[in-house]
Order: C-alpha cells, then sequence, then structure tokens
C-alpha cells in the first residue's frame, strides 16, 4: 500500500443515480503514483457501483477499492437490519470502516461491539480501518491524555485479535476534527502516529502498521498530512462528496 485516500460518503447522497455520478467523477480523477483511492458509500449503492465498474474485492491492481461503512459481528442470523462480511465481500467491498465516532456515539456502538466486528471481519477476508480518537474534553487536557485514551480504545477493540496476516488499519480521528473545519496540526497527527504505531508493533507484533488521519481534511490541508512520513493517508468525510476537491486531496500525495 502507497498513500491511502478513503472516502467516507456517510448517509450521502440521496439517490443512486447521484452516487453513480459522484462515483463517476471520482473513479476519473488521475492518480499520482503511489495513491491508493478507496470509497466507502452506504451499503445500499455498493453493489450497483461495483457492478457498473467492474470492481472486485480481489482487485488490488488498479488503485481504485470500494469499501462499506460499517459491518455486523455474526456472519448471517436472526438479526435485523444487519449486514454480514460475507455480503460486503461479495458485493464487491475489500474494506470495512469500523468504530467510526459517528457510530459511537449515534447508535451506542462499544468497544466490545467494534472488537467482535473486527474480529469476524478479518476473519471473514476484509481489511478493517478502525477509528480511535479522542473527544474535546479529553484533548484540553493534552497530548498525554489524548494518547492515552487512544491507547484505551486500541487496547479494548483489538483485544485478542491477531493481526498476523491481517490488515488493519488505524484512522486517528480526533472528534473535535470531524466535520468541523477544525483539523489537527500535523505535528500533532504525526506524534499520534508515531504513537499508534508504536502501540501496535509493541502489542500486536505488525511489522509495518498504518497510520490515516481524519478530521477536516481538504484539497488545502491534505499534504500536511499525506506527505508525512509516518502518515500513510486520509480518511476524508465532507470533503470526499466534492470530486474535484478529492481529486486535489488525491493529489496532495505528489510530492
Ligand atoms: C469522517 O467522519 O470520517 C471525517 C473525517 O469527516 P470530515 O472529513 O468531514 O471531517
Amino acid at each position: 500500500m502507497g498513500k491511502l485516500i478513503a472516502a467516507n460518503w456517510k448517509e450521502h447522497p440521496k439517490t443512486e443515480e447521484e452516487a453513480r455520478a459522484l462515483f463517476r467523477a471520482v473513479a476519473r480523477i488521475k492518480r499520482p503514483r503511489g495513491a491508493e483511492v478507496l470509497v466507502c458509500p452506504p451499503f445500499i449503492y455498493l453493489e450497483g457501483i461495483a457492478a457498473q465498474y467492474g470492481i472486485m474485492e480481489t482487485d488490488r491492481r488498479r488503485g481504485l477499492a470500494l469499501g462499506a461503512q460499517d459491518v455486523f459481528w455474526a456472519e448471517e442470523g436472526a438479526f435485523t437490519g444487519e449486514i454480514g462480511p460475507k455480503m460486503l465481500r461479495s458485493l464487491g467491498a475489500r474494506y470495512v470502516i469500523v468504530g467510526h465516532s459517528e457510530r459511537r456515539r449515534f447508535e451506542g456502538e462499544t468497544d466490545a461491539a467494534i472488537n467482535k466486528k473486527i474480529a469476524l471481519a478479518l476473519r471473514d477476508g476484509l481489511n478493517v480501518i478502525l477509528c480511535v480518537g479522542e473527544g474535546p474534553a479529553v484533548r484540553r487536557k493534552g497530548a498525554a491524555a489524548a494518547k492515552a485514551f487512544v491507547r484505551g480504545q486500541l487496547a479494548k477493540d483489538l483485544r485478542k485479535i491477531s493481526l498476523e496476516k491481517k490488515v488493519v488499519i488505524i484512522a486517528y480521528e480526533p472528534i473535535w476534527a470531524i466535520g468541523t473545519g477544525r483539523n489537527d496540526r500535523p505535528e500533532d497527527a504525526r506524534e499520534m502516529a508515531r504513537f499508534v504505531k508504536s502501540w501496535l508493533v509493541a502489542h500486536k507484533r505488525i511489522a509495518r502498521p498504518k497510520f490515516l488521519y481524519g478530521g477536516s481534511v481538504n484539497g488545502a490541508n491534505a499534504a500536511d498530512y499525506v506527505q508525512l512520513k509516518e502518515v500513510d493517508g486520509a480518511l476524508v468525510g465532507g470533503a470526499s462528496l466534492k470530486a474535484e476537491e478529492f481529486g486535489r486531496i488525491v493529489n496532495a500525495v505528489k510530492k
């Protein structure tokens, strides 16, 4: 993996037609060498996009992949409304975002549930993007408090999960930076990247841990993050809904 620029469309856009148009524009973005683009649309649009663009979950060469924004912790069963990892793979998804702060907040998603989701998603062959990050009250206490909070999430969310030969990418998304226009200072994101990576090496024996920054990334500030050697890409919300702006972020990978 070079630098991964991941689009989290959240609950957008309202219609499939708009989703296809947005994806078409994203697929046209000329990706610089070393940049991989991942699009995570709402579940409902995955199949149509994958079919139209011939995107397969096994396709590692084209630098354009699909992912989902969540997954359930059981493969199938009496779980109304839920979607399992094999279902996602069969629709073309190669990645899944787990533990986004909006799901923790609005769906009451717990670290225990996140832990089960990650375990099953990995077992069923999805690459996982695990979102972690502190809220404003913790951040106000300083960098050490933010690190302690993130360490707690990593320990709980990855508890008893072996990451040997598995892909778990950590997306550090401080809650106070999401959708607020108040992006983290690049030097603070770099410090968090070093911290998270050394935790993963020490506790999960990952040889090459991966770290994304997320939180108000846009075309003007993306280079400040994605060009850092400690940062392996970005997770982008709002700015991923405008193909031109997203294109600027993808191109920020180029030095
Ligand atoms: C996100 O929610 O994953 C995110 C990073 O949002 P935004 O880019 O809008 O801050």
